[in-house]
């Protein structure tokens, strides 16, 4: 049974606890269970309160059974689903004797949804409590009464904070908003939880958290009609500054609780109920379950043959090279409390990487995510040097120098005499080979490739790279330092370009040629983020660096050959120092917060087109072009076993590039369209363009 019940002294308690699992989820079976309870208590006019617990570690209710949602294929069933839910739930609300809530980890969707209906909320001071709607992160609108009851609990401009961004909040800030009415030690919480209930059934006392101030700006917004139209348009911008239309839900979920505002429970559950079905059903929701999955497994995920490796904790780390990496990396290792020391050759570009760390750190306390203090301290745990003093002591040692296999050689001769044979070498290469690296130190074993993608902070990937002599305890370490980090890892072959920079300079290159045949470069750039990647490719090569593209282009070509030869406007622009906007010109020219295409690439552009100017830009040929060299390069790192599955191609490069998530991946994007479709278009460019870089892969037969 995943419910225990149980009526001691006229109070009743519900206890979740799902049998065989670390969590509680409302699978239809569990609702059913909870809706027979509910009728029981209904029926025992002895009953004077009712509690509901969680009898596991860290975890309330997760939410709802998500196979269940993935299951869903008719708006009808999706609608019976969300209306079942919702009477189960009314069913509680409707009790009418004091029912608590007691939240005591993950409260999380349909399991906020039911504390929602509980008349109290008490969490302990655990920091695992989470309490949230992530919903909309899954395609689709809470479907639990969540769009009624929580605007009705903590006031518009919270609820609608909560609900559109899929935040996850911790049981303080829940207190602070009047989402919890009660915060209460974790040792001894029984008896808090006593006095709590005898406070509620004394029939004066009224515990209602009422912490949540309205100012007058807010009451206005939430209170009257024209201010619940501009927080709901507001709300709007916003939403579509941020997905850019590509994801329904959020926009969804504002149309449904502007709609619902002030009307009787039946007919605002009715509305809700009929959205979330037609949300549940669609493309979007099933990719995004998907990606969750995908996500959720590789959370998991460990080397074969690291499973039981015990790794230590890491207390100190090292980096060479404060570059804009170096600097990025330098500020996540002491976000999580790691000593970190960083090298580099001149107190200049010391002082680069700690002004690196700085500005995100300062970006976090200006966002209230840190305080200052905080800040302050995390940033004293980096420290700089122009030797290798100290490094005998750190765990870890991550390379971030230029990318040149000659000076990282020398770093990895140098790093290997000074630090402990305990001591893991990491490099951050963008391409080049590990082996190579591996093979200047006296214990190859203890080198891998440990490859963040830029900016650190932001982005969720690290490749892990594996040559033939790292150890299974080097890996298990590696990834074990990633998820520290919250990063997250992928297991990668020593290959040239590894797995995700093979993929994505393919299609940049791919970029560069449409360039040259004379499409403008904003025409290309919001081809690209039209399909939902979060910027085209010539911006993203301002961002990441052209000399960075380049060398990394030079790379690959002398590896893979022909197809990833820098196209000749690259090799221009490189030459003429438009680096990006490091440079604060690249393919644009940046001024403040605007950006306008560079005007001499325009004219170097005008000299060297190709195709006559008047011929009809074919958007969707560009758009097949560089997605098909992505899905055939990606065809192409499957069959090296670059990386084993195409699930983890999906992964990477929802992670490591902002692939559009809600199209499920680059292969799922491609099974979507369909193989046979891919395969012929790509015969047909190879014959176009007269070029082997369309030439189909064998692997793409495999992937139908
Ligand atoms: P960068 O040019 O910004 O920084 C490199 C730093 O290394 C400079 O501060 C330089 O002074 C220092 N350096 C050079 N030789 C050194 C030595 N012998 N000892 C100590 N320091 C030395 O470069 P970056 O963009 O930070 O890239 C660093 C590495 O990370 C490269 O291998 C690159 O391919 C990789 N990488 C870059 C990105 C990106 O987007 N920039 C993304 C992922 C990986």
């Amino acid at each position: 049974m995943s419910i225990n019940f149980r009526i001691e002294n006229t109070i009743a308690t519900i206890e979740f606890d799902q049998p065989d699992s670390k969590v509680n989820l409302l699978s239809s079976e569990v609702m059913k269970n909870l809706d027979d309870i509910l009728e029981e208590v209904r029926n025992k006019p002895e009953v004077k309160a009712l509690v509901i617990t969680s009898a596991k570690k860290d975890v309330f209710i997760a939410g709802a059974d998500i196979k269940e949602i993935e299951g869903i294929r008719q708006i009808e069933e999706g609608e019976e689903k969300s209306k079942s839910g919702q009477n189960i739930l009314n069913k509680l609300e409707d009790l009418p004797i004091p029912t608590i809530a007691v939240i005591n980890g993950v409260a999380l969707g349909g399991g906020c949804e039911l504390a929602l209906a509980c008349r109290y909320r008490v969490a302990t001071f655990n920091e695992k409590v989470k309490i949230g709607l992530p919903e909309v992160n899954l395609g689709i609108i809470p479907g639990f009464a969540g769009t009624y009851r929580l605007p009705r609990l903590i006031g518009l401009t919270q609820a609608l904070k909560i609900i559109l961004a899929g935040k996850v909040i911790s049981g303080t800030e829940a207190f602070k908003i009047g989402l919890i009415d009660r915060l209460i030690p974790q040792v001894g919480w029984r008896d808090h939880l006593n006095k709590f209930i005898e406070e509620v059934t004394t029939k004066s006392e009224k515990r209602r958290n009422s912490k949540r101030k309205k100012d007058f700006i807010t009451f206005l917004l939430e209170e009257t009609k024209i201010g619940q139209t501009i927080l709901f348009s507001q709300s709007r911008k916003n939403v579509l500054k941020i997905t850019k239309g590509f994801y329904p839900a959020p926009l969804k979920a504002i149309e449904v609780i502007q709609k619902i505002q002030g009307l009787p429970r039946p007919q605002a559950l009715q509305i809700e109920a009929k959205v979330f079905a037609q949300l549940v059903v669609t493309n979007i929701c099933k990719n995004l379950v998907r990606v969750f999955y995908l996500s959720e497994n590789h959370r998991k995920f460990l080397p074969p043959g690291t499973e039981s490796i015990k790794v230590k904790p890491i207390q100190k780390c090292a980096i060479v090279g404060a570059g804009i990496m170096g600097g990025g990396i330098a500020q996540l290792l002491s976000s999580k409390g790691i000593w970190t020391r960083i090298k580099d050759i001149n107190y200049d570009a010391i002082a680069k990487g700690f002004q690196a760390a700085k500005k995100i750190y300062q970006e976090a306390v200006k966002k209230k995510k840190l305080k200052a203090f905080d800040a302050a301290n995390k940033m004293a745990q980096i420290t700089g040097t122009l030797d290798l003093s100290g490094f005998r002591n750190c765990d870890f040692v991550i390379e971030a120098v230029v990318e040149n296999m000659e000076v990282k050689k020398k770093v990895f001769q140098e790093l290997s005499a000074a630090v402990s044979p305990e001591t893991i070498l990491c490099t951050n290469t963008s391409a080049l080979s590990v082996t190579e690296m591996a093979q200047q130190t006296k214990d190859p074993s203890k080198v891998v490739g440990f490859h963040f993608f830029n900016p650190v902070h932001r982005m969720p990937l690290v490749e892990i790279i594996k040559t033939t002599f790292t150890s299974p305890e080097t890996l298990a370490a590696s990834f074990a330092l990633a998820r520290r980090l919250d990063k997250t890892p992928v297991l990668v072959k020593d290959s040239c370009g590894f797995l995700v920079n093979r993929i994505l300079l393919g299609y940049i290159n791919e970029a560069g040629r449409i360039l040259q045949e004379g499409v403008p470069i904003e025409v290309i750039d919001k081809i690209m983020s039209d399909f939902g990647m979060p910027m085209g490719p010539f911006t993203l090569s301002d961002e990441v660096g052209l000399d960075v593209g380049v060398k990394v282009l030079h790379i690959l070509e002398n590896n893979f050959g022909e197809r990833f030869k820098p196209t000749d406007i690259f090799e221009k622009i490189y030459s003429r120092g438009f680096l990006g906007r490091k440079a604060q010109k690249g393919f644009y020219v940046y001024k403040d917060k605007e950006k306008i295409p560079n005007p001499e690439i325009v004219k170097m552009l005008g000299e060297i087109r190709r195709e006559d100017p008047k011929k009809k830009l074919d958007t969707d040929e560009y758009l097949r072009r560089m997605l098909y060299l992505m899905i055939n390069e990606a065809a192409r790192c499957l069959e090296e076993k670059v990386v084993e599955t195409p699930e983890t191609v999906d992964l990477a490069m929802i992670f490591g590039t902002g692939f559009p998530a809600f199209r499920g991946g680059l292969l799922n994007y491609a099974r979507s369209v369909g193989m046979d479709k891919i395969i012929n278009d790509l015969i047909q460019f190879q014959e176009k363009f007269h070029s082997d870089r369309f030439k189909p892969n064998l692997y793409l037969w495999y992937l139908k």
